[in-house]
């Protein structure tokens, strides 16, 4: 073994490949993510399969979603796997969660070590598909983590909190050193769980505009509302709304968000035209 091959397999960083290899560690994922025989899960990232082994001897059937061909390879050829997997060989970005759910008698249980390149652009297209995700095991980097959790006036707080805890409650579990890893990353991981909040898919929050506000507040984070959300809501409706126009994007909750997202939905209700395409990042 060398610092970047690892069980013959050499860790291609453009897929941010760091292999899980502690097994205390892996035992503690498992017992935090607690499969169930029947259960539909579905890892992203399986790679040489350090929790795929132990997931797939729980489970009867496991979906995986795997971009780097080499490693497909391996798992289509398991020894005890190769029954049970379904392997999709695709960038998980473009997996549609939703279309897979339709042949499915339950809601999907999302796990995987994250490539920490695209964890949370997935993240993001996972909220896309909420509705039909049980929970969500992730293991990410700590700064991640830290935005996903933050509350406002937090230097993390930022777009990812408001989102994540607007459709979750988020749970860190697991602080991971480095060391166990192949090859180890520059940074401290941590596992997360992320349970869908079931009201997300009833209340009228318009998560449209939800994104379209916390866009255009965080990309000038350091301007007060009154300026950053000008083009959007006037300083009037703030006040109205007892939402200080000279306080800045961090310092308001997740519901004021959703607060500001309600007005602009009702706003623009018949002015669709107008509102610019979101980007998710
Ligand atoms: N699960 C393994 C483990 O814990 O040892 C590997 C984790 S490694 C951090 C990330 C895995 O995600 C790699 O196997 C990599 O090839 C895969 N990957 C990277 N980008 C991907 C993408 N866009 N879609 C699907 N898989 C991806």
């Amino acid at each position: 073994m060398t610092a970047h091959t690892y069980r013959g397999h050499y860790a291609r960083k453009r897929f941010g490949q760091h292999f899980l290899h502690d097994p205390c560690i892996i035992e503690s994922i498992i017992h935090a993510i607690q499969p169930k025989y029947g259960e539909v899960m579905i890892e992203i990232g399986p790679g040489l399969g350090a929790l795929t082994e132990k997931i797939g001897r729980v489970l009867d059937k496991l979906t995986v979603i795997e971009i780097d061909h080499d490693l497909t390879l391996r798992l289509k050829y398991h020894s005890f796997l190769q029954t049970k997997l379904t392997v999709f060989e695709q960038d998980a970005l473009e997996f549609d969660f939703s279309q897979f759910a339709k042949q499915q008698t339950q809601l999907l249980r999302v796990f995987g070590n994250l490539p920490y390149n695209i964890s949370t652009p997935l993240i993001f297209h996972l909220f896309k598909h909420i509705n039909i995700i049980h929970d969500m095991h992730f293991m990410l980097q700590e700064e991640v983590v830290n935005r996903l959790v933050a509350k406002p006036g937090n230097k993390s707080y930022g777009r990812l909190s408001v989102m994540a805890q607007y459709y979750c409650k988020i749970f860190p579990i697991l602080t991971v050193p480095s060391q166990s890893f192949v090859p180890p990353p520059n940074v401290i991981s941590k596992i997360v769980r992320l349970i869908p909040i079931t009201h997300v898919q009833t209340l009228p929050h318009h998560v449209y505009f939800l994104s379209l506000v916390t866009t255009a507040a965080f990309n000038k984070r350091r301007k007060t509302l009154r300026n950053s959300l000008s083009h959007l809501i006037p300083t009037q409706a703030l006040v109205n709304m007892h939402i200080c126009p000279t306080l800045r994007a961090e310092n308001i909750s997740v519901m004021q968000y959703c607060q500001l997202a309600d007005w602009l939905g009702n706003h623009l209700k018949n002015k669709k035209a107008n509102v610019v395409s979101i980007k998710y990042n």
